[in-house]
């Protein structure tokens, strides 16, 4: 059984990398449970959450990272997003895509196919900040790696991991990143690449009940590194809102308006994110309708 989700951060100023390992089997969970993924899209979502969780923890209080998957491929798109403080979502397009196994496995990179990763980073009411890169893999932990390096101009080891049982249910999600800092120890990359190789398997390690102080252990063995605080429990939490929905809505066609208000029953409306049902009135609807003629008018 897998533990608590976690993260745990660790920094060594003098061999010049900082590290952060995650265990997030309980967000993944229930993003498969709200959204009924499959396979494919457990792994595709799930890793991309992972990814939000490590990019997101090493930032700063209120920082979003989301990192958006759109490729050529069946699946189409997937989304991981998290905020420093633990709030992580997750969302694809074609939650129920079934694939074909290769080698015995299932593999993310021909479902999402060619395309772009994006990386979208947010401060409270600051500019966002966006770097795209094409995707290599499509595995998620070797296009993030890629991302930071292009980007960031940062060498990192990530790896990320999620376990599916025979049944199709998540039975552990987890992650590292290691981040070189610009004036890293050389010698300390054959010792990472070492211990790292050691490591057959992060999701098998989770499933068995490891948390994020094992994979500590392993990745990070004979390197002195002290651990940064980060009392941040991992939360799955959708921002949406009914505020945000009628938003949205204040876009549609006067018509389509029309046409919720001739049937006359009130909307219900679900975040595909989160499960979350929202209801607007007819009231509603028709001042959403009077402020989107105003707006088409002149
Ligand atoms: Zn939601």
């Amino acid at each position: 059984m897998a533990g608590k989700d976690e993260v745990r951060k660790y920094l060594s100023a003098k061999q010049g990398l900082r590290a952060t390992f995650t265990v997030a089997t309980h967000v993944v969970r229930e993003m498969q449970s709200i959204q009924n993924t499959y396979p494919v899209a457990s792994l595709a979502v799930g890793r991309s959450m992972v990814a939000a969780i490590l990019l997101a923890s090493v930032q700063k209080k209120g920082q979003v990272v989301s990192l958006h998957f759109k490729g050529d491929g069946p699946l189409d798109t997937f989304i991981g997003e998290a905020t420093f403080e633990g709030e992580v979502r997750g969302y694809t397009k074609n939650p129920q895509l079934e694939v074909p196994l290769i080698d015995h496995k299932i593999l993310v990179g021909p479902a999402i196919g060619k395309g772009t990763l994006t990386v979208v980073r947010t401060f409270g009411s600051d500019p966002a900040q966006k770097g795209s890169v094409e995707i290599q893999t499509g595995e998620v932990g070797d296009d993030v790696a890629y991302f930071l390096h292009k980007s960031d101009q940062i060498r990192s080891l990530v790896t990320l991991g999620v376990k599916v049982n025979a049944y199709g249910k998540v039975e552990a999600a987890g992650g590292v990143l290691i981040e070189l800092m610009p004036d890293y120890d050389e010698a300390i990359v054959d010792l990472l690449m070492n211990n790292s190789l050691k490591v057959a398997s992060i999701s098998e390690l989770i499933a068995a009940g490891g948390g994020a102080l094992e994979l500590k252990d392993l990745f990070l063995k004979d390197i002195e590194v002290h651990e940064i605080d980060h009392p941040h429990e991992l939360t799955y939490t959708c921002r949406c809102s009914k505020a945000r929905l009628i938003q949205a809505m204040e876009l549609f066609p006067v018509e389509d308006l029309e046409d919720i208000l001739r049937k006359g029953k009130e909307v219900e409306a679900k975040c595909e994110i989160c499960g979350r049902v929202y209801e607007i009135s007819l009231e509603k609807i028709e001042e959403i309708k009077n402020k989107v003629r105003k707006t088409t008018l002149h």
